[in-house]
Formats: structure tokens, sequence, C-alpha cells
């Protein structure tokens, strides 16, 4: 079978299963799960799989949220990703529930070619975007290790070919001072709130002496205990963004400064942990023009970064650094919504975000068919990740 004729062949098999996960993403986003937690999203997805005789690897990277399956055999090997994790307090705010069904709806409609398949595709289920890095214990598992490409989409706002996906570090900060009755004696205490406080407002000043395309922000996860305490013990959970690595690096020494110069001024002790870092996405150049000629035929046209625009941080950064890939955006709304808001959690229900979702299933599953087919795809796919990485 040709080219063409298997593109069309995938399309179908996606129609074929639509209005099944229609249900699925609609099931997920009923039920949103969190981070490392998403069992009732794994379940649906692998059940799904296993309803249709396909062999799923369950516990991939030893994370009892993600799997594996496969499909065809042998070199190249294509490696779908799905996300289906959601956020505390919002639900599906971020659209995962109809992006880990898109890829598993492509993955299927793959399968279905079977013996056209000369290679592999891999569908890996990967819990925790949303925090906690999941794709990193998948990287270490090896999960990537022969893949000549990685792709998922993200549900967003607009069609965005290459969007800029931060490199991000976390940061938890912990100010250790001395309780004491805040009446009786405030004299005998060292007050940690404070310290965090006068931390928080030199952050607040740093911020304007930074580029403007770094980002750091977060909450106060303890405050005290008693207002009639001084309190002993204050922390906090920050992240810090930029889209170059070694300024990240020089905010990350600037922000720790700020709770370093508080600490000395209150007589408190700084405590302190960096997380894992989320890299910058690297889109992958030759094989995002192939997704783009994919939608452009199913009738819609990838826009390019609009300058200055910056979103959020993801492992799929991760990915990218390690294998060649890319994470567009498609967009499931009518107009502007912010992402990790209410109103994007609603779209994320909506026909508009599961007709996306077929979209990004039939365009997934077209350009895994490009890599596994084309030959002079693959190899330029290959130079402009070995010249991304110098
Ligand atoms: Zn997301």
């Amino acid at each position: 079978m040709d080219l063409a004729a298997l593109k069309a062949r995938v399309r179908e098999r996606v129609d074929a299963r639509g209005a099944s996960f229609d249900r699925i993403a609609l099931a997920i986003h009923e039920r949103p799960e969190l981070a490392f937690e998403e069992r009732f999203a794994c379940a649906e997805l692998v059940r799904a799989l296993e309803a249709e005789g396909v062999r799923v690897r369950r516990d991939a990277g030893g994370l009892a949220t993600a799997f594996t399956a496969e499909a065809g055999k042998g070199k190249p090997v294509v490696a779908l990703l799905a996300e289906y994790d959601a956020l505390p307090g919002l639900g599906h705010a971020c659209g995962h529930n109809v992006m880990g069904t898109a890829s598993t709806l492509a993955f299927l409609a793959l399968r279905d070619v079977g013996g056209d398949l000369a290679g592999t595709v891999r569908l890996v289920g990967t819990p925790a975007e949303e925090h906690g890095n999941g794709k990193v214990h998948l990287i270490r598992a090896g999960a990537f290790a022969d893949a000549d490409a990685a792709m998922m989409y993200h549900a967003g706002d607009r069609d965005e070919l290459d969007p800029l996906m931060l490199a991000m570090v976390g940061l938890e900060v912990e100010l250790l001072g001395k309780a004491a009755h805040a009446a009786a004696e405030p004299h005998e205490g060292r007050n940690a709130l404070d310290a965090l406080l006068l931390g928080w407002t030199a952050l607040s000043a740093l911020r304007l002496v930074v580029r403007s395309d770094a980002r750091f922000h977060g909450i106060i996860t303890d405050g005290g205990k008693a207002a009639n305490i001084i309190p002993d013990r204050a922390a906090a959970r920050l992240m810090v963004r930029s889209p170059d690595n070694a300024y990240l690096r020089e905010l990350q020494r600037r922000v720790l400064a700020c709770f370093e110069g508080a600490a000395t001024q209150t007589g408190c002790e700084l405590r302190h942990t960096w997380s894992e870092t989320c890299e910058l996405v690297r889109t992958n150049r030759p094989l995002a023009e192939a997704f783009a000629a994919n939608t452009r035929a199913l009738g819609r046209e990838m826009r390019p970064r609009r300058p200055g625009d910056t979103h959020g941080s993801t492992d799929m950064g991760n990915v990218t650094s390690v294998v060649p890939g890319i994470h567009p955006f498609l967009s499931i709304t009518d107009g502007p919504v912010p992402g990790h808001s209410v109103a994007f959690a609603a779209a994320a229900a909506t026909p508009r975000a599961l007709e996306t979702m077929r979209l990004g299933a039939k365009a997934l599953a077209m350009t895994a068919l490009d890599v596994i087919a084309d030959g002079v795809l693959r190899r330029r796919v290959r130079e402009a990740f070995d010249v991304a990485r110098g």
C-alpha cells in the first residue's frame, strides 16, 4: 500500500473509533486526577487497548500509572506520548483528557495498518506532566532509547507549530526560626514567616531587573501555626523558568540569594531543595513541517510562534533533548482562553475539543507514517536534531 493510501486508512480508523474515544475523553474529564494518581485515566486507556487485543506493559518506568504498548516491528521506532493528569482545584484545565486519548487513538489506527507498517509505533502513557516530571522516569527506563521520533500534541487556544515551552526548575524553601510567645516574650523568638516574606519581597524587586522572558512564581505552603506564636517555620514552593539554560542557572543563584539575605537579616536558617530541571522543548523542524503538512491536508493551518509569547514548561522538553520530537498546540477553543483556567477546563469537554482530539490523532498517525515510510525525512530529522544539540 502506498503512503497516501495508508494515510487515508488511518484517518478512517480514527473516525471509526471516534465516538468511543469521545466517551473516554469525557469520562476522564469528569474524574480529574493529579500527578502519579491517574489510576482511572490510565485504566480507561489500557482497557481500550486490551479490548482490541493489544498487549500493554504496565508500570512502565516503575510508575504505577504509566504504560507502554507497541504495534509493528523493528526500526524505525516512533513514540506517541499520552498525557492524562489534571490540576489541583481546576480539573482538566490543561486539556490532557483530550491528549492521552488522541495518542491512543492514533496508535490503534496505526495498528490497524498491520503488516503494512515497516517499523514500530510505541504508545507511551506518561503520567505526571503537571507536577513531578513523569517522563524523566520513562526516559531513564529506556522508553525512548531506540526511538527515531517522539510526538504528541497539546490542547491550546490557537494552532501553534513551535510553542515556546520554557526550561524550568522547582525550588522548595524552608525558613527555620525560633518559636516564642508573640506577646509575652517576642524578643526570645526568630520569626521564620518574616524571613520568608522578606525573601518574597526581594523576589518582586528582582523581577524588575531580569530578562523579560524570565519567570519565577510560587505559593507559601507554611506561614506558621498560631497568631500568638512567633512562627519557627515558614515554607514556600517556587518555580523558576527561562528559555535559556545558562540564564536559568543564573536565575537560580539570584532567586536563592533573596532568601539567603532574608535568613541573614532575621537570624533564621534557610534550607532549600531544587527539583529536576524540565528542559526547554526543542521542536524538530523537519518533523514539525511534516506534522503541519498533515494538519493542512486535514484543513487546519498551523501557525508559527508569536514573538514574545511564552507558554509554561513541560517534561516533553526532556524527551526532545534525547529524541527528535514535536509538541505543537492545537486549538480546542473558538477564541483566546488562557490555559490553567476554569474556562479552559470547560473548553476541554466541548464538541470542539473532541473534534480537535480526532484531528490531532489523525495528524499524529499520518506523521508517524511519514517517519516510518520516508528515509529522507528520517535523515533530515536526525540531522536537525544533531545540529540543535551541537
Ligand atoms: Zn499541559
